[in-house]
């Protein structure tokens, strides 16, 4: 093919391709012009997950009906005059480009006024084209409706996700920019049902409360810190409060949400060693610098910034983070003794030791011809029936640590950790009443009422069946909470909102699990929650009853994730390590 410029249709999908991914992208761009326009009220309203209709009604200075035509052609901007202006920017916009990218991928109205003018205008943008400037009555402030994107570009709509996660992408945007600006009212509105309403009162907690539900709001720690012209403000979670993942952790930059990964390792180095391996905090912070400290124009999204002296902004979060959380964390109340009554803290073991003797335990199986039966969860009826691979009996002798058992086999000394014990010997029963499809459940003598976060509570709602399934009776009470009326038997001593949240917290990590397998997903889940801790002091019934119920397991040498269970001291590594035989 010859070289050839292309058509402006053409360029235009080609530079929206790049600020108009999804719905959310679009919610982004316009309530960004609106707090732009100091908007002190900004309205979202959103119809099938923003695919037909997104709105964004704001308060703010509006637009001259002579410029209304300029506002949607694309390099056109009211908020930079030269190059120069790039390095001290202090709007969320500035390229000129969102309204002409998103009228080029939609059908498109903006309807605005300002204090000074006689009357408002309206202007629609079908595809790219633009229609006739209308006169209108309208209040001061700006609307802008943007219906049916994609339509003209089939292709696009393809990569759309489930209406839920479009739906949760709007929602998660929206709730952050509230975050971020408590000063501004806020509200969000889904097929006519209002989701989010902030008081526009500065109240941060309160806005936190909307996203994480009361609890987890009122657990958060909140941070402010100020080094010569660094400011730092925000929430982060105790140590205590954790998730397995990242999306949790937001950070703002002059008012504008970034995706900066050196922020969040800043963030998590103030966590470190005080949080398990693999767990996250949930953190809202928002960081101000002097404009010309930061460049905010690196990304088409203005999704990402480059700092002028990265590592002064990272030590500063870094820091600030750690003393806040330092200053919050108690010292902790309760030290699981270890065996010389020296006391340690959890996680504290050797890991050299413990590996070495896992290690030898997986010889010692592989000699044995006994299979590692992890990763249960792929297939757990299968494994109920298949390779059984029962330990030895064994003879109790005690628990160390409040954490491990220590029992004596045939062929040396075991050594099992009572969590991971707990959890294969819960998962197992669970199962196997579940493919007999005969779970006890027990009713709560009153039922137990459950607030969770808006995320969690929507994505148990489309779990309810299979959570009746596995002897959960919940049913919604109320916005965002539920009511737990029974509970599997198995799990009748334990605590009903704890296993709740942590199913809804675990949900909010995986949000759609395989369908065929997510009974024995959730089950392994709730077994994991509901097991007993390390740390926990077993009385020797406990300790017997659990032993015994691991000996008839199916598959009792690993937990339901595939970690294992025990470990093997055999006779004959012993008499080696205590040089009774042989070279050691
Ligand atoms: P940018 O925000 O980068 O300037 P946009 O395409 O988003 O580019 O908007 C173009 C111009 O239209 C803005 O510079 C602003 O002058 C005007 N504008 C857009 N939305 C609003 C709004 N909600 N209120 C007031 N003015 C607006
Ligand atoms: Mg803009």
């Amino acid at each position: 093919m010859p070289i050839r410029i292309l058509s402006p249709e053409v360029a235009s999908q080609i530079a929206a391709g790049e600020v108009v991914e999804r719905p959310a992208s679009v919610v982004k761009e316009l309530v960004e012009n609106a707090l732009d326009a100091g908007a002190r009220s900004v309205t979202v309203e959103i119809a099938s997950a923003g695919r037909t209709l997104m709105r964004v009604v704001d308060d703010g200075v509006g637009i001259p009906p002579t410029e209304l035509a300029l506002a949607i052609e694309r390099h056109a901007t009211s908020k930079l005059a030269s190059a120069e202006d790039l390095f001290r920017i202090a709007t969320l916009g500035f390229r000129g480009e969102a309204l002409a990218s998103i009228g080029s991928v939609s059908r498109l109205t903006i309807t605005s006024c300002t204090f000074d003018s006689p009357a408002g205008a309206r202007l629609h943008v079908e595809g790219g084209r633009i229609g006739r400037l209308e006169k209108t009555g309208a209040p001061v402030g700006t609307v802008v409706s943007v219906e049916d994107l994609f339509y003209n570009v089939p292709a696009r709509l393809k990569f759309l996700k489930q209406d839920a996660t479009e739906r949760r992408a709007i929602d998660a945007l929206v709730t952050r920019y509230a975050l971020a600006y408590p000063m501004v009212r806020f509200k969000l509105i889904e097929d006519n049902t209002i989701s989010l309403n902030t008081a526009g009162d500065g109240d941060r907690r309160a806005i936190l409360a909307a996203l994480y539900g009361v609890d987890v709001s009122r657990q958060m720690l909140e941070i402010m810190a100020d080094e010569d012209g660094f400011k730092l403000t925000g929430f982060i979670s105790p140590t205590a409060l954790t998730r397995s993942n990242r999306k949790e952790i937001t950070f703002f930059v002059n008012g504008r949400w970034v995706q900066d990964t050196p922020l969040t390792s800043a963030l998590l180095q103030a966590y470190h060693t005080l949080l398990m391996v693999g767990r996250y905090p949930l953190a809202s912070i928002f960081i101000e610098v002097p404009p010309e400290e930061v460049d905010v124009n690196v990304h088409p999204a203005k999704a990402e910034v480059r700092f002028r002296s990265p590592d002064k902004v990272f030590s500063f979060v870094q820091r600030s983070t750690r003393r806040a959380l330092l200053a919050y964390t108690p010292v902790p109340q309760l030290v699981p003794q270890n065996l010389w009554g020296v006391p340690s803290p959890p996680g504290q073991i050797d890991p050299t030791w413990s590996l070495a003797h896992d290690f030898e335990d997986e010889k010692q199986n592989q000699e044995s011809g006994i299979q590692p039966s992890g990763a249960d969860l792929q297939s757990p009826i299968l494994n109920l029936q298949s390779a059984i691979s029962h330990i030895p009996l064994l003879r109790l002798i005690g628990q160390i640590g409040a954490t491990y058992l220590v029992a004596e086999g045939p062929d040396g000394l075991y050594l099992i950790d009572q969590h991971a014990a707990h959890e294969r010997v819960l998962f197992e029963k669970l199962m196997t009443q579940f493919v007999q499809q005969n779970i006890p459940s027990q009713s709560l003598l009153s039922p137990v009422v459950v607030e969770l976060s808006r995320l969690s509570a929507e994505l148990l709602s489309t779990q309810i069946p299979v959570l009746l399934r596995l002897g959960f009776h919940i049913e919604p009470f109320g916005q965002n909470s539920y009511q737990v009326r029974a509970m599997p038997a198995l799990f009748a001593d334990s605590d009903p909102a704890a296993a709740l949240r942590a199913l809804g917290e675990d949900f909010e990590e995986d949000e759609a699990p395989l369908q065929n397998k997510i009974e024995a997903k959730i089950a392994g889940r709730v077994c994991k929650r509901l097991a007993v801790k390390a740390g926990q002091v077993l009385s020797p019934d406990e300790q017997h009853a659990l032993l015994a119920d691991l000996e008839n397991c199916t598959s009792p040498r690993t937990c339901p994730h595939g970690r294992p269970t025990m470990i093997h001291l055999s006779v004959d590594m012993l008499e080696r390590q205590f040089g009774r035989k042989g070279p050691r």
